[in-house]
Formats: C-alpha cells, sequence, structure tokens
C-alpha cells in the first residue's frame, strides 16, 4: 500500500485524490494538510476542442477557470452528467491557439429545446475551447465524439430543420437511443459516478 503523501505522515495510505488520482492519503485530515502544496501540481483530464475539429486530451490545473467560468453544455445536463465547455475568448478575452469557427464546441452548446447555441457562440471565431467533466473526473475523447455525432444528427432531424436550414451535418450521425444507450453505458463504466 502507498505511504501518505503528506510528508510528515508515514501511515499507509487507501485514500486517493479524487481529482487527479495520482496520490494517496491515510486521512482526510492529511489530505486537507498538504493541498497547499498538492493544488499546484494536481492536474484534470480535459479535452482541447480544435477549431479543425481534432479533439485531443490535455491535463489542466485542477483551478482552471473553465470550472468557474465554463459553461454547461445543456444536452449533457440534460441527461444528468453535466460537462463543462470553457472558450477562452469568449471567457477570459484570451486567444487561444487558432482563431477560427469551431463548429464541434457551437455543437455542445446547442440548447435542446430550440437546436441553437447563444448568440455569442455562434461567432466564426471561436478558436480553441476546452471541455472537461464538472466533477473533475477523466473525460474520454469516445464521449465527445458520440456527442458529437449525437448533435449532428439533431441538427438533421425534422425537429431542427426547420430551425437550421441550411446546415448540413457530417454524415455517420446517431439517433437518440442510440446515444442513450451509449451514454448510459459510459457512466456505468465509469463506475465513479
Ligand atoms: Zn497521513
Ligand atoms: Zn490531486
Amino acid at each position: 500500500m502507498p505511504v501518505c503523501a503528506n510528508e510528515s505522515c508515514n501511515h499507509s495510505a487507501s485514500l486517493q485524490c479524487s481529482i487527479c488520482t495520482g496520490v494517496f492519503y491515510c486521512s482526510k485530515d492529511c489530505q486537507v494538510t498538504h493541498w497547499p502544496q498538492h493544488k499546484a501540481v494536481c492536474s484534470v483530464s480535459s479535452i482541447r476542442l480544435l477549431p479543425s475539429g481534432t479533439f485531443m486530451v490535455e491535463n489542466i490545473d485542477s483551478r482552471h477557470p473553465i470550472f468557474k467560468k465554463g459553461e454547461l453544455c445543456p444536452l449533457t445536463a440534460l441527461y444528468g452528467h453535466p460537462i463543462l465547455i470553457y472558450c477562452p475568448r469568449l471567457h477570459s478575452g484570451r486567444v487561444e491557439g487558432n482563431m477560427a469557427n469551431n463548429q464541434a464546441a457551437v455543437y455542445l452548446r446547442i440548447e435542446p429545446s430550440d437546436g441553437l447555441a447563444p448568440i455569442s457562440w455562434q461567432t466564426d471565431y471561436l478558436g480553441d475551447c476546452l471541455v472537461a467533466r464538472r466533477d473533475k473526473k477523466p473525460i474520454s475523447k469516445e464521449l465527445l465524439e458520440t456527442m458529437h455525432q449525437y448533435h449532428s444528427s439533431l441538427l438533421g432531424s425534422d425537429y431542427f430543420e426547420k430551425i437550421m436550414e441550411g446546415v448540413h451535418p457530417p454524415g455517420h450521425n446517431i439517433n437518440q437511443g442510440e446515444f442513450q444507450k451509449f451514454y448510459n453505458e459510459y457512466w456505468k463504466q465509469d463506475g465513479r459516478d
């Protein structure tokens, strides 16, 4: 068993930091004592959405502004497992990477009620965006890719066709039942809901 990460303690440790899962403690007290040091290195797995449509896994600081300023992806909130999306340009006035149209990011901000993303997100130069789980647990590329497919299929459905006239989403769409099934499996496997 690992030794407690609190330097002044030598006990064996079985409690894991739930954010980075990289350190162990013998007790909640030791974790609290050690947090001022640990928070500088404690990181969360997130996904960077590039305007090119590429999804890249990226470790971010557990105090990253996404956890304060990030916006809920409405569809994931609807399914009870909230994911946050953060656009440096919209939320901090900072530009990261290539400042171009980011379709995947716009999809994630779509409201299921009307099929539209907020006006501020409907710009041609969102640039790079970050996505992370609000509970700070690791997020997978597979989850985002499946969500992207589902959003595409929503835009292609009769329901949204009226609103999103002229929008032609990419192929390989999935329907709501398939998405629901994937989503439920994802969180079951995750086992840390
Ligand atoms: Zn300890
Ligand atoms: Zn940690």
